[in-house]
């Protein structure tokens, strides 16, 4: 191909309604009109929510409440379908699409309720259904406005393992099918509109990326077409400064690299999928994030080395979703090989582990996992150490499920000292207390464990330690000639 390719990935929220997707036609078809283009495309914003809601009603049995949340499914896709097609022979075909995904998510649902279970195979399945059903819809608008468009199953192209929730691509095979299914439409002028979220293994079981996982979907395809850019298209400016939900006066970053971006990922920004840039690590594609509701707007870079903004602290992230485990005791010190043991047992129950803080005595190992995974991971360790509880060698295991990590994110904080001083400091100001601090090797990121009630202010005070607010008006420099 001669033209370069663009990867676009809009979100949920930018193909929430009929309005917001003549929106997104509308961005892609300008781009399309100079460069080729793949578009991948999340559900309606809220619908993947209430797939898995109705999915847990059909497991306890409550048929009434699944049909419930199907009629109002089916509403918002036949509004948007009437108020976005006007085309009847289009619309007749789109209709008929989606008729079909909705018979299908039925069986789904009716053989979920004969099961009262919904297998992790089946929950993919089910909670694929609002991609499916909104890719047909962009890809109707983007004809309807003068773009050749075709939706197309990312079932088709994206070949993954079979860990139903949290698949992973198989790269080499996702490359054939993406080039043998996407170049041909491209080289003709056709726009594929391609579901995210989704893939199959070989054998075409559906998978799902896990949740947010539309991100991802476009990185891959990006580096399985060799992309020359990825644009993730969404509800803000670009990778903020902080989340602008938490921190009001956060500020769009105009580049930052990808180890940055995924730090800020990993530790909670929602903003980007936490695997994004790792199906472009090899081939250093840029990925953009721009605001689909402000085109004009740059938004922000994630290149392979970002740049610099000379002052190390690049951004913060908060992630509340956790709990505090602490196994410990003066005792501990005496029991060989507790960090192995504690350890082991959460990779035993698979337990996502955010954080591990030791204090150089020995006598707490304290570190953080998923709400999801605390409940579970704390009784495997209190089964591991029954023995070592019952002659008082190890004192307590405890859990605390109210606290929240803030992170201190910036790869220029390597060659920075006094960055844990001075968040020490702005935290001290305003009596934040911290329970627990790391320290990545790579000192791109330094995590500090507080108090849930205290992470808004702590972000606050940290943002404003670093500079990071915008300038009030008053602090600007007018000089007068
Ligand atoms: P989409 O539906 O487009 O995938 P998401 O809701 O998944 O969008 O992600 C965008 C949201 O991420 C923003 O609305 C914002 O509230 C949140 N967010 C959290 N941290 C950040 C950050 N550092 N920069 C930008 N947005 C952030
Ligand atoms: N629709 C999916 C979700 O809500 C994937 C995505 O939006 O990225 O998790
Ligand atoms: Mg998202």
């Amino acid at each position: 191909m001669n033209k370069p390719l663009r990867v676009m990935k809009f979100g949920g929220t930018s193909v929430g309604d009929a309005a917001c997707i003549a929106r997104v036609a509308q961005i892609v078809r300008d781009a399309s009109r100079q460069d080729a283009v793949v578009a991948v495309v999340s559900a309606m914003s809220g619908v993947t929510n209430r797939l898995i809601e109705a999915a847990t009603c059909s497991e306890a049995g409550d048929r009434g409440q699944v049909d419930v949340i199907f009629a109002a499914l089916r509403q918002q896709h036949e509004t948007a379908l009437n108020a976005l097609i006007h085309d009847g022979e289009r619309r007749k075909q789109v209709a008929a699409r989606l008729e079909k995904i909705f018979s299908e998510g039925e069986r789904l649902y009716q053989g979920t309720a004969l099961l009262r279970e919904v297998t992790p195979r089946a929950l993919d399945a089910i909670s694929s259904l609002g991609e499916r059903l909104s890719a047909p819809l962009v890809a109707g608008a983007l004809s309807e406005i003068g773009a050749r468009s075709e939706a197309v199953e990312a079932t088709e192209l994206i070949v993954t393992d079979s860990y139903h929730g949290g698949a992973d691509p198989l790269m080499n095979r996702t490359r054939e099918r993406s080039e043998a299914r996407l170049l041909p439409l491209l080289e003709q002028g056709v726009v594929p509109v391609v579901t995210g979220f989704i893939g199959a293994t070989e054998d075409g079981v559906l998978t799902t990326l896990g949740r947010g996982g539309s991100d991802y979907s476009a990185t891959i395809l990006g580096a399985a077409l060799s992309a020359d850019e990825i644009i993730i298209w969404t509800d803000v400016d670009g990778v903020l400064t902080a989340d602008p939900r938490l921190v009001p006066d956060a500020q769009t970053i105009p580049e930052i690299s990808y180890r940055e971006a995924t730090e800020l990922a990993y530790f909670g920004a929602k903003v980007l999928h936490p695997k994004t840039l790792r199906a472009v690590e090899q081939a250093g594609i840029p990925v953009w994030i721009r605001n689909s509701f402000a085109p004009e707007r740059t938004g922000t870079k994630i290149t392979p080395r970002g740049r610099s903004n000379g002052g190390g602290v690049k951004a913060l992230t908060a992630i509340r979703d956790v709990a505090l485990i602490t196994v410990g005791g003066p005792g501990i010190v005496g029991v060989p090989d507790v960090v192995g043991r504690t350890f082991s047992t959460t990779a035993q129950v698979r337990a996502n582990v955010l954080l591990i803080s030791q204090s150089s005595s020995q006598n707490d190992i304290c570190f953080i996992v998923a709400a999801s995974d605390a409940k579970r991971t704390v009784e495997a360790l209190r089964n591991e150490f029954a023995q070592d509880v019952a002659h008082e060698k190890v004192e307590h295991i405890t859990l605390d499920p109210n606290i929240a990590i803030v992170a201190v994110v910036g790869e220029n904080m390597r060659g920075t000292p006094g960055v844990a001083g001075r968040t020490f400091n702005a935290l001290g100001r305003e009596n934040v207390n911290i329970i627990a601090i790391a320290q990545g090797s790579s000192e791109s990121n330094i995590s500090f464990v507080v108090a849930e009630k205290d992470m808004k202010v702590a972000l606050a005070a940290t943002h404003r330690e670093f500079g990071l607010s915008a300038r009030k008006p008053a602090e600007t420099v007018v000089t007068r000639s």
